[in-house]
């Protein structure tokens, strides 16, 4: 970033709300259907059938407002956004545009220096789906598959409050694991329920008015839309620093050429013709409803860190990790309660080596070869000191390629811990009688060679000798002239 210059992005989210089926219709919603299967008359836009307003997807778009600390509208509307385009059979997409459902929300997030910042949440609507253009295996023809028309989408607003590619990721994040864990999508951004369009402008540090921005589409991965951002605000600041003019328009990233491009001017795509759909009544809900509906909510990811931390003495760093996602969370809160090891041991291993081994090969903690209880096992073995937290790793690889239990492992590989003093007396002995050189430079000074001392006791036993124990006799044993 130039020196003297400021970002401003505001994100626009579309969040697939997970109901079963579509928004004024009762086709389902799955994915990966047969094209145009699960597309009924009403998603098709055929004259003369009448939208009916899913309850469901009222009561997810006001558990999300409440999770943001939002305003709940008692009265909102949906209105008929105007456009043609091959994918929209009735040419109006049906959406909420004066009076959305959810306004002025907020989200603190946590910066990487660790101070807090709130982004405001302008708005949240719900609104439909439009189908899909398919152009794979069709030759000279574009094919349209209205499976996704109609499907509930929660669009989430935020206010122009992000200043770098890096803070609208961990906005992102955030808003990502709120909806899963109010279980009101699946988040799943392959699949396109979790998409994100980046308004993105800079300013010369200090200017107060906005510059002209860019929006940003087809980002679908986080790691794309901080490398979008990163792009796009080179290019702005390079093109008025050569004297040029930043349009308003659309642009497009390219993520197998790192670059965005346009894709459309705002200003042509933009007379929409809004007006209330005379089809549809007015949303009006009753705040004893809400209520009910705040009481109902779980803990989030924002609540559940400070209980982490207070309950169980972590790391806030890695509290954060933890509360990502709930299922996380949830496995190191089992583990915890499973194993006399302290908790930051088993906030450790789920950081460190599980999280490493599911990652190595793509998987979700719902699916870990290891369950908490299991690793549960080999922890309280670590505790108790009959393995050190070396050789625990190679007992985890073992257990992770489906060897057994922790125990299983131990006795199988005869890896347990060699605590008997005397046994570890009479290696030490062995080791400084093989070393006479290294002994008299320890002697004269050379501390650091107690590592080499320790090193060779290990490898004698093929490091199953207790450390300490090890650095306590060495030292002993060296010391005597
Ligand atoms: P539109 O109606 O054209 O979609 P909005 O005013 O609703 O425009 O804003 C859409 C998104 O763009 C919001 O997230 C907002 O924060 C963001 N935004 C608006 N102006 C700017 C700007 N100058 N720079 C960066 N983001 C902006
Ligand atoms: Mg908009």
């Amino acid at each position: 970033m130039k020196a003297g210059w400021e970002v401003v992005i505001g994100l626009e989210i579309h969040c697939q709300l997970a109901t079963r089926s579509k928004i004024f219709s009762g086709a389902s919603t799955a994915y990966g259907a047969e094209p145009n299967v699960q597309a009924c008359l009403i998603d098709l836009g055929y004259p003369g059938v009448l939208p009916v307003l899913n309850e469901e997807v009222v009561r997810m778009a006001c558990m999300f407002g409440l999770a943001v600390n939002a305003t709940i509208a008692p009265r909102s509307v949906f209105a008929r956004k105007n456009y043609f385009y091959p994918d929209l059979p009735k040419g109006y997409q049906i959406s909420q545009y004066e009076l959305p459902i959810v306004a002025n929300g907020e989200l603190k997030i946590r910066l990487e220096d660790g101070s807090e910042k709130r982004i405001g949440i302008v708005r949240a609507h719900l609104e439909e789906d439009a189908g899909k253009s398919v152009h794979e295996g069709l030759g000279q023809y574009t094919g349209i598959d209205l499976n996704r028309a109609g499907t509930p989408l929660l669009e989430i607003v935020s206010a122009p409050d992000l200043r770098s590619s890096a803070e609208a990721v961990t906005y992102l994040r955030r808003i990502h694991s709120i909806v899963r864990y109010l279980g009101i999508s699946d988040g799943n951004m392959q699949e396109g329920s979790f998409r994100c369009d980046a308004n993105v402008s800079v300013r010369p540090q200090g200017q107060k008015a906005l510059g002209t921005r860019a929006e940003l589409k087809n980002l679908n991965s986080f790691r794309f839309i901080e490398k979008a951002i990163n792009f796009e605000v080179n290019r702005q600041v390079e093109l008025i620093v050569d004297g040029g003019k930043v349009v308003q328009e659309t642009r497009l990233y390219d993520a197998a050429r790192d670059e965005t491009r346009p894709m459309r001017s705002k200003e042509e795509a933009n007379d929409y013709r809004y007006f209330p759909d005379p089809d549809l009544l007015p949303v009006e809900i009753d705040p004893a409803w809400v209520q009910a509906l705040r009481k109902s909510l779980p803990e989030l990811p924002d609540a559940k860190k400070e209980r982490l931390i207070r309950q169980y003495r972590l790391r806030s760093d890695d509290a954060e990790i933890l509360v990502g996602s709930r299922a996380l969370a949830d496995y190191f809160e089992a583990l915890a309660a499973a194993t006399a090891a302290p908790p930051q041991t088993a906030a450790n291993w789920v950081i460190g080596e599980l999280s490493a081994a599911l990652n190595r090969e793509g998987l979700d903690i719902e699916h870990s070869k290891i369950s908490a209880a299991e690793l549960a096992g080999l922890l309280d073995r670590i505790n108790d000191q009959s393995i050190s937290g070396k050789i625990a790793k190679e007992v985890f690889e073992a257990m992770w390629a489906g060897e057994g239990g922790a125990d299983q492992v131990i006795r199988a590989k005869g890896l347990t811990q060699i605590t008997d003093n005397s046994a570890i007396e009479a290696i030490v002995q062995a080791v400084i009688q093989a070393h006479p050189a290294q002994v008299a430079d320890y002697r004269n000074g050379k501390d650091k060679l107690i590592g080499f001392f320790v090193g060779q006791v290990m490898k004698q036993t093929g490091g199953k000798a207790n450390p300490e124990q090890v650095n306590e006799v060495l030292k002993k044993r060296l010391a005597q002239a």
